[in-house]
């Protein structure tokens, strides 16, 4: 049995895992993303020592990392990460030195598709959209069976214009994830109640509470709005929901299928599903592309 290092870099927190080649989960570890970090130098190290954590039992024959941002997957490079405040950075080259090891690299919400992809809720469609939805809202577009990102730059929908007018960390107003978000729901809550919880918690209180079921509904509505243009424009079998809100199940599925079946007419109509790896689907993506650069053994 083959173990693998799948390491999920976000703006705040590294997530980490040793993973089976049978895509089992063994052991997690979370340190604090190193703050501005410019160089990916500490970043790189940081990783290095949290790979060293993870081998208390097994030994991980690859590492699989994923970052946010725009990024060429090809070269290894990180055009750019707003969170993160790399331009134009070899992380790749960086980790790998550190590593000392085969490494594999993806972006984080691609990798997550990936995962859905090959063992997931999408892999019974060739034309599928996985949308993650957590502090932001982002989209991997699964075209003809292949992950398509246009050199690394598509599947930004948390930016699309809905039509509000609260501001968004991008510049412009009426973006998806201002509204349609966790950390939006919150926000949102918190605005109209005075009261910070978290999306998870006023989920738990819709039918009691009328602040919550309308900031929910709210999400909701602008959420279906940017889908219903995305079924337009590609016309996927399914859209497969990621990330911590698709917790929700069915108080996210239910609401957005009425929807969609009172506004959609001439379009294909896509299947709504729940990640079947949940918020884990990164991680096991990160694994998947450890697993591929390993010499495939017979069993
Ligand atoms: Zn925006």
């Amino acid at each position: 049995m083959k173990f693998v290092a799948a390491i999920d870099v976000g703006g705040t927190s590294i997530k980490a895992a040793l993973v089976s080649q049978e895509l089992e989960i063994i052991e997690t570890i979370s340190a604090p993303t190193p703050r501005e970090d410019f160089s990916g130098i500490e970043t790189a190290r940081s990783i290095a020592s949290i790979v060293h954590d993870l081998e208390k039992l097994h030994i991980a024959s690859a590492i699989g990392f994923a970052v946010p941002g725009a990024l060429n997957e090809e070269s290894g490079v990180s055009r750019w990460s707003g969170n993160l405040g790399w331009k134009d950075l070899p992380i790749k080259e960086l980790v790998s030195n550190e590593v000392k090891r085969p490494v594999a690299f993806g972006h984080d919400v691609r990798s997550g598709a990936l995962a859905e992809l090959r063992s997931g809720a999408a892999v019974k469609y060739q034309q599928s959209i996985f949308i993650p939805i957590g502090t932001g809202i982002a989209a991997a577009l699964i075209i003809d069976g292949k992950i398509r990102s246009s050199d690394g730059y598509a599947g930004e929908i948390g930016h699309l214009n809905v039509g509000h007018d609260l501001k968004c960390v991008c510049g412009l107003s009426g973006c998806l994830e201002t509204i349609s978000s966790a950390s939006a729901i919150s926000k949102e809550y918190l605005k109209k109640t005075g009261n910070q919880l978290s999306a998870k918690e006023i989920l738990g209180r819709i039918k009691t509470d009328d602040h919550a079921y309308q900031v929910w509904e709210q999400a909701i509505a602008y959420l279906a709005v940017a889908l219903e243009e995305l079924i337009t424009i590609l016309s996927p079998e399914a859209i497969v929901f990621g990330g911590g809100l698709s917790q929700a199940g069915s108080a996210l599925l239910a609401p957005l299928n009425a929807i969609l079946d009172d506004r959609l007419t001439f379009q294909r109509r896509p299947e709504l599903l729940i990640a079947h790896y949940g918020a884990n689907a990164g991680t096991i993506g990160c694994a998947i592309m450890a697993l591929d650069l390993l010499p495939s053994e017979a069993t």
